[in-house]
Parts: structure tokens; sequence; C-alpha cells
């Protein structure tokens, strides 16, 4: 199936740019020339080379013997836990950065949540020698305070955002009021694929470099560029999209999306979109979101942060209505059981969020024969603080 944003920045009936007026002529300025400076030669020259020399790309593809023997089915790990600081995030940054350069901009900002796109995003601007400045909510700080000092380390300055619940969504919104008000000289880099039209199409173009890796690879390690399935977590859904990017026509393929269903998804703490989630607005796109029946956003939860996230982008919710992606989601416990698992079985302590993944597994339907590719998006190193709390080990 062809999987494509429209001209209008659509999938389906998902997606476009619901953002105020005042936004309106950054928003467009991107619009207009994301495609021509990404297609173009030099500027892929350069993030070719950067993808290499610095992030370390290609990533491998790793056999995992003894997870597949346990599963009973052939599971190769991609293995974007090994890009620089440590997960897919990265990717998306450097695509980011040397566009903003393109577009004759000096500064960065960013929003951050638990604080891995702020530390993704603060890590490019020191390569480019770039002004960064990340918002994040104050409580997001105070809990994540490790990512906080890496990004000063970095030479990034944080500003908390301090109204509301004090969390992502006031961080975004102090970004983008931050944007309004710096239109010429401002790059806004979002994380995921959210965010209004052209983000999403953006960030998972950044991204489809797993996929573009993976065709090959598969082809070196099993005579097939084709897995039967690709499985990757979801928080916004922008590791899951680059796992697929380069086989959504391949209908074959099937694509499995994982998301977290925090405590269980009939408690209330779950972040489960595709079960809990009704079509709406979020950042700026119409898309599948969790909300009250008077639209305001429920407050998700997840013991991972990354997967810790009120919506889906909408490519995610074009591909559940249509039946493209299947939608698996997971709790908590089942994560980190699947996490230590990993541990154990490959030397590999995955991120929580990438444990998701492994998780689903158990709720898939394959054959001894069948070739499953996991999208690993992170290292554990970040988590050993859940890990440790959680202790069952
Ligand atoms: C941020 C993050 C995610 C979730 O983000 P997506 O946009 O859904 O990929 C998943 N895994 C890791 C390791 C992350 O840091």
């Amino acid at each position: 199936m062809k999987v494509e944003v429209d001209e209008r920045g659509y999938y389906g009936s998902f997606g476009g740019a619901y953002i105020p007026e005042m936004l309106y002529p950054n928003i467009e300025e991107l619009r207009l020339q994301y495609m021509s400076i990404i297609q173009d030669r030099d500027f892929q020259k350069d993030f070719r080379k950067l993808l290499h020399d610095y992030v370390g790309r290609p990533t491998p593809l790793f056999f995992a013997e003894r997870l597949s023997e346990k599963y009973k089915a052939n599971i190769y790990l991609k293995r974007e836990d090994l890009n620089h600081t440590g997960a897919h995030k990265v990717n998306n940054t450097v695509g980011q950065i040397l566009l903003a350069r393109r577009l004759g901009k000096q500064k960065i900002i960013a929003e951050t949540g638990a604080g891995q796109h702020g530390v993704a995003t603060a890590t490019v601007c020191a390569l480019m020698g770039m002004e960064c400045i990340v918002y994040m909510g104050e409580v997001d700080m105070a809990r994540q305070k490790p990512n906080v000092e890496r990004m000063r380390i970095l030479g990034a300055e944080v500003r908390p955002a301090k109204s509301g619940s004090k969390t992502l969504k006031d961080a975004t919104n102090e970004a983008m009021r931050h944007w309004i008000n710096n239109p010429t000289d401002t790059h806004y880099i979002i994380g995921s694929v959210v965010g209004p039209h052209p983000y999403p199409d953006m960030v998972a173009r950044f991204q489809s470099v797993i996929s573009e890796e993976m065709k090959w690879q598969f082809k070196e390690a099993t005579g097939n560029e084709n897995p039967n399935h690709i499985v990757a977590c979801v928080g916004g859904g922008s590791n899951a999209a680059g796992s697929y990017f380069h086989y959504y026509e391949n209908d074959e393929v099937n694509l499995i999306a994982v998301e977290a269903a925090g405590k269980g998804n009939a408690t209330g703490e779950s972040a489960a979109t595709t079960v809990l989630g009704t079509p709406g607005i979020l950042h700026g796109s119409r898309t599948l979101l969790m909300q009250t029946i008077d639209g305001q956003v429920v407050e998700p939860y997840s013991i991972s942060a990354g997967l810790d996230y009120p919506g889906i982008g909408p490519i995610h919710a074009y591909l559940f209505e249509s039946g493209r992606g299947k939608f698996i989601s997971v709790t908590d416990e089942e994560a980190m059981k699947a996490g230590v698992l990993m541990s154990k079985l490959e030397g590999i302590i995955p991120a929580i969020e990438s444990a998701h993944a492994l998780a689903a597994l158990d709720y898939m339907q394959y054959d001894r024969d069948d070739v499953i590719a996991l999208n690993l998006s992170g290292r554990g190193d970040k988590d050993l603080e859940t890990y440790i709390k959680w202790g069952g080990y």
C-alpha cells in the first residue's frame, strides 16, 4: 500500500497543519523548502557523511540467536542503540540541523519531555556551533536531572516551562511562542513524526535511513530484503516510521506498532492511543489522541518516558485506520520482563521503550521460519534507575 503525505499534509484524514495564524509564515517557509533541500545532492552528501562519521551508521543488523531460540522465530535486532547518544533520535536532529543551516537560521529551539530529544538536539547544536534553547517542563526538569545537566554540558540553555502541568505539552507551547517571536533567525527542531505538516513527513524521511539499511542488510543476511514482520515501539512514532518507510508498499511485510499500556488499558494509567484515543487535534495535526469527551487531553502514563505521550503521529493514525499497521499494547510489567530477558539472553540492556517491542512478540502470530525485524530504538543506560527500582532481575 502506498503511504504518502498529500500536498496538504494529510495521510488519509490525518495530518494537516492546525496552527495559530502567527506561526503560518514559519511553517509555510519550511513547507515550501524542505523537499528541495532534502533532495539536494550536496545536502545528501553532508547528511550521509555525518551519519557515517559522527553517528556511526550503518548500524548493525544482528541475528539474536538465543532470543530466536526462545521465541521460535528468526529475530534480527536493528541496532539503533549503537548510535551516538544511544538512540535513533540523532538521525533526525542531524538532518534538521543541516536543513536549518540551509534555511539560513542561526538559532535552534526544541522542546523535550524526558530530555532525550533535548540531548540529541543540544548535541548537534554543539557540533555546528549553533545557539540552542531547549524548553522543558519544570516538573520534568526535576525528574530528569542527568539529561538537564547533559544539555548544559553540551552548551545548551534549558528553559523551564512553568505553566499548566509543567510537563511536555507546556514546554511545546513555550517553544511555539518563542518561535512566533523569533521567526527569521530560529529553527524549531521537533523530535518525532508529530506536529504540523511538514514535520511528520520530514522527520520520517530523516529516520527512513533505518529501513533503507535494513533492505540491503536483510538481503545480505537472509537472501531476501523483506522480513516477514517489522516490530517497533511507538511514542510519537519516529523510530517506527523510520523502520517501516521503505516497506510500506511490500504488503507481505507485516508492520507491527507497539504502544505502552502502562499499568493496563483499563486502569486509567496507560499511553495506548489506538486503544483509548479518538480523532482530534494535537500539536498542530489531526490525529488520534487520548482526550475527554469535551476535548481535554488526558495525561498519559507509561514507565517509559519516551512512550509517555497522549497521541501518535498522523501517519500511525492512518496505518491504524487503514489496517496496514497492526497495533499491540504491552504493560510496564511485560516490558520490564522483556528488557531483562534481552539483557540475559543477548548481553544487550535495551531502552525500556525498545523492550516494549520485544514484549509484543508474545501477542504476535508467526511461524517458526518467519524473519522478524525488531527495531532496537535505544540502549538502556538512561533507564538504569528504573530497572533498579523495578528490581525483578
Ligand atoms: C524517544 C524514544 C522513543 C519514542 O519516540 P518515537 O518517536 O516513537 O520513536 C523510543 N525509543 C527510544 C529509545 C527513545 O529515546
